[in-house]
């Protein structure tokens, strides 16, 4: 029995047909979209030659053993470049943090394994989480190492705790943290912080070698005390406790990780209220969630798009080869409908990550590390120099640079332009988890006993994709968040959250 995926998508699917918008701004920036298209290229490459034969029987691998740790995959990813695909060029990685590339290859990893971008997401969302803190002396520390261990039997991953056993939704959105049970606190203590706590569910964690962990020193007043940690996992009092059972992206681990009395020293620390004190640096927080949710949500969107594709692809795979009564169903009308439903879904999922990925591009158009744009700086040579000289970052690491960066990026970001993130992010996360649900539900009632079989893959997709609807704010919680930085912002006296 073989358990390799087959694919034949590319009789149908065509990166003109499919991304129409990037033509239109291939007319304005044709370096920037040729650069998407390459890289889009080479995606499809890597996914396809690479990661598809071992789609299933890493699945199985979980299924006959739900401890098993899918290490070969993460190799798969190191080995290939991947796990620096966040990382500028001139930071020693592969790709930009933001740019159009890296939501169109999501969508391209996902149409594969959605799994696999389970197993990415935990990374995907440490890296925000790190960007967001703008402390670019642990941002080059985590991306040299990186860089230097992809090749490793155990390359270099992080992650990002944020929920609790008492808190998930409420930890999603500063605007609920006053109703949040958390049980998490840290304290500051001489040369660093003391974290105590659980966290759970969180993407990577036993794959990770260091992990990001958000975590107040005031749980009464979470939101202004909050703290964003790099916490070794060799630290003393640091400790991974179950990994959960979950129905699906069974590649990426869910897991518990516990502090007691666990000591992080200060040259860990990301970013903490108190080491910005002052009228200039107020909801600090709420502007590093906010930048990251805008990131990951569109993500999450991208991801979920490819997971409907995945499963449209299948079905028309299937549709070329199942027979009904005597004819394939390709050839039928009821078949060509459905399938063009299936292609629809795809299409608006996309419609909405794109959308949110330029929302956010003009959101943070004065910060090229995070757009990559213009198209030339991913791969600067100066600037790839410029980062690699001591003197360099010792000035660019300093805490005195760490405030002006900080200064910078948070006055050229207006309120209007963050809440516009907020809802088209929230937006492209509810549109593309949808879609691929329905895709799936659209694809195995349409295959019939194919659609049920492992061996065919939808029904893996399946259990991967309703896992989409949950992470990064469940799909309710997100369309409140429309509705209050959407509807209710031009809404007068409306009570929201
Ligand atoms: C596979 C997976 C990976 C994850 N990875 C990570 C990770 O890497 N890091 C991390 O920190 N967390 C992670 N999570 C946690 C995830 O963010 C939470 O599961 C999510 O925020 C929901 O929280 P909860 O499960 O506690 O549900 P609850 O908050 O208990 O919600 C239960 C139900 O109540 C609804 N609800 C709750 N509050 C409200 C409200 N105010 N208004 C309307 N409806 C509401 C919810 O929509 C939901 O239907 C992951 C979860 C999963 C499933």
């Amino acid at each position: 029995m073989t358990y390799k995926l087959n694919f034949d998508q590319d009789e149908h699917f065509d990166f003109d047909d499919n991304f129409p918008s990037l033509g239109a701004l291939a007319k304005y920036e044709p370096a920037m979209v040729e650069r998407v298209r390459k890289s889009w290229e080479d995606e499809r490459r890597f996914v396809r030659e690479h990661l598809a034969p071992l789609v299933l029987s890493e699945d199985l691998q979980h299924a006959k053993n739900p401890d098993h740790i899918s290490w070969e995959m993460l190799r798969l990813a190191g080995r290939h470049g991947r796990l620096a695909q966040y990382i500028p060029g001139f930071m020693g990685g592969k790709g930009n943090a933001l740019g159009i590339s890296m939501m169109v290859n999501l969508e391209e990893q996902a149409s594969v394994d959605c799994a696999f971008c389970g197993m990415m997401g935990g990374h995907g969302l440490g890296l925000a989480a790190v960007f967001m803190s703008l402390n670019m002396k642990i941002l080059q520390r985590v991306a040299d190492r990186i860089a230097a261990r992809q090749n490793e039997e155990k390359p270099y991953v992080i992650d990002c705790a944020i929920t609790e056993p008492t808190a998930g939704t409420d930890v999603e959105e500063v605007e609920l943290y006053p109703k949040a049970r958390l049980m998490c606190q840290a304290k500051r203590v001489p040369g660093g912080a003391v974290l105590n706590g659980r966290k759970v569910f969180i993407s990577t964690g036993h794959m990770a070698t260091d992990h990001v962990v958000i975590m107040p020193f005031d749980q009464k007043d979470a939101v202004n005390t909050m703290g964003c940690f790099l916490v070794a996992g060799d630290t003393r009092g640091f400790s991974l406790g179950r990994m959960e059972r979950k129905m699906g992206q069974k590649a990426g681990s869910a897991s518990e990780l516990i502090f007691e009395d666990c000591l992080v020293p200060d040259d860990n620390i990301l970013l903490t209220q108190d080491q910005f004190p002052g009228e200039k640096f107020q909801n600090q927080y709420k502007f590093v969630l906010h930048g990251v949710l805008g990131m990951t949500r569109t993500a999450v969107g991208a991801w979920s798009t490819g997971t409907a594709r995945g499963a449209f692809d299948r079905a028309l795979y299937l549709a070329k080869r199942i027979k009904y009564k005597g004819r394939t169903l390709i050839h039928q009308q009821w078949a060509q409908a459905i399938l063009t439903n299936m292609h629809i879904n795809v299409m608006m999922a996309r419609g909405a990550y794109l959308d949110s990925q330029f929302a956010l591009m003009r959101g943070f158009e004065k910060i090229p590390l995070v757009t990559g744009f213009p198209a030339w700086i991913g791969d600067s040579q100066v600037l790839a120099w410029l980062f690699r000289q001591n003197w360099y970052r010792k000035f660019l690491h300093s805490p005195w640079m760490h405030g002006q960066i900080m200064d910078y990026v948070r006055s050229s970001i207006s309120e209007d332009q963050d809440a516009r993130v907020q809802q088209i992010s929230s937006l492209a996360k509810v549109v593309g988890s949808d879609m691929a649900m329905e895709n799936c539900q659209l694809a195995t009632e349409f295959l019939g006993q194919a659609g049920l079989r492992h061996d065919q893959g939808v029904e893996k997709i399946f259990r991967d994709a309703k896992l989409l609807q949950i992470f990064e704010g469940t799909n309710q919680l997100n369309r409140l968040n429309i509705f209050t930085h959407y509807l209710a912002r031009h809404l007068s006296g409306v009570e929201v959250f």
